[in-house]
């Protein structure tokens, strides 16, 4: 698929193989969008080709992809294609009628971020190169150990040491060597440009690395095709086979996977495949809220903060993919919503018992942004509502654990659980 890349600040244009990762007129901030060849697309695909694919991962979608050769290069672990639910009950609780969750907790390595590897490995082995490194606060890690894995190639990854447990045990499991890094997310992040520069392993870093938004906006494209489905289009449109959503609620630490949500939707609306772009919600948690901020002030201009929050992966002092984060909201008319710790952990409980979906704490801060998004009368009642989930609960039970309630210890006798209250 033919391609180039444009700067997200200056907008100067650049071949593919030009650069590799971002724009040189702006040291490491110069995070570059991939400008796809619509014409090319519409010529060698259709929305009914794809509609009537049989490859049901983020791979049905290669011919958006920027890749040359996605049958040879792609990994062979299963990524997307993910279950979209009709949200019955929770959309009861909420007052509304068309809600739907997105488990993304369902890929192989639990979270979204196997989309973002998926196609860095992919180009790895079409660049050739030796060794893939990342920083992570543990998801990108785990998901790039993994696809690494099933790719047979090197990985280093650099994380905080006091990633949840859960996610250090994927990298160590996939064989990742694993520099556990005393510091937090974002000096893992600078050192691992550093590292990478100086040994020249290819760089994974989240939006510095131009392609971890071009995976993960396979899960737009997911949405829309699996809403068609959920609500088909009659009459005029019946080969539409994409329907977008009024509305998405999604987590925001870097801000790369709201970005990735919005070049999806925009190349589905550039290519005539959808008819409106759906309002971007990005969540944020209270003590993380830096593109928040950016996006209440009304500027572009990302000031760092000192980020706390229970919601590890999306604990971020500088988000990187930050510019981007706040135009997706902005641009597509929708908003910026943060969310405290308890929250959040209301959350885990919540959806786990209204919809068996099981959530880490930075995926339910999407649901419980939507949650408040719904009190403060944000959204109606017929709107239909996305909300990506995009990591599992069992990545960290300890968080999960404070809102699960206990166990009742017994003796191993009938007459033990006679005499318990059952409602
Ligand atoms: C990475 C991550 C996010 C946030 O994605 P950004 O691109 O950093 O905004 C949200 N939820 C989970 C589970 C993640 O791993
Ligand atoms: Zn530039």
């Amino acid at each position: 698929m033919t391609y180039h890349f444009k700067c997200t600040l200056c907008e100067e244009e650049y071949e593919a193989g030009q650069v590799r990762y971002v724009c040189p007129k702006h040291g490491d901030e110069g995070i570059l969008d991939t400008i796809l060849d619509y014409k090319q697309i519409a010529a060698t695909t259709s929305p009914r080709t794809i509609c009537d694919s049989r490859d049901y991962s983020i791979w049905r979608y290669s011919d958006l992809l920027p890749l040359v050769n996605p049958s040879g290069s792609a990994p062979p672990l299963h990524v997307g294609w993910t279950p979209l639910y009709h949200a019955a009950e929770a959309g009861r609780q909420l007052g509304l009628d068309n809600l739907y969750i997105k488990d993304d907790g369902r890929n192989p390595t639990a979270s979204f971020k196997d989309r973002a590897s998926a196609l860095v490995v992919a180009t790895a082995r079409e660049l050739r190169v030796d060794v893939i490194t990342t920083a992570s606060t543990g998801n990108a890690g785990a998901a790039l150990a993994g696809l690494a894995a099933a790719a047979h190639m090197s990985t280093v990854i650099f994380v905080p040491e006091t990633a949840p447990q859960a996610k250090i045990a994927q990298l160590l499991i996939f064989g990742s060597r694993v520099l556990l890094v005393k510091g937090n997310y974002d000096q893992a992040f600078d050192l691992c440009l550093a590292a990478s520069k100086e040994f020249g392993w290819y760089c994974r870093n989240t939006a510095y690395n131009p392609f971890t938004v071009e995976g993960k906006k396979t899960a737009s494209f997911e949405m829309c095709e699996q809403l068609s489905h959920a609500q088909p289009i009659g009459g005029k449109g019946r080969d539409r086979c994409f329907r977008a959503p009024d509305r998405i609620f999604v987590s925001v630490g870097d801000g790369n996977i709201i970005s990735g949500l919005w070049k999806g939707l925009r190349d589905l609306a550039a290519l005539g495949w959808i008819d409106k772009m759906p309002m971007l919600m990005g969540i944020q948690a209270e003590g993380s809220a830096a593109c928040y901020n950016a996006w209440k002030a009304g500027t572009e201009k990302i000031t760092p903060v000192s980020a706390t929050t229970i919601a590890d992966s999306i604990s971020a002092d500088m988000p990187r993919d930050g510019v981007r984060a706040v135009r997706a909201a902005r641009e597509t008319n929708g908003a910026y919503l943060t969310v405290g710790d308890d929250e959040i952990l209301a959350a885990i409980r919540d959806l786990a018992r209204s919809e068996a979906v099981f959530a880490e704490p930075a995926a339910a801060a999407a649901y419980a942004g939507l949650v408040k998004a719904v009190r403060q009368g944000f959204v109606k009642s017929d709107e239909t509502v996305v909300c990506l989930i995009t990591g599992s609960g069992l990545k960290d039970i300890k968080s999960a654990m404070q809102v699960a309630g206990e166990g009742t210890r017994i003796e191993p006798t009938l007459e033990a659980v006679r005499k318990l209250k059952f409602k």
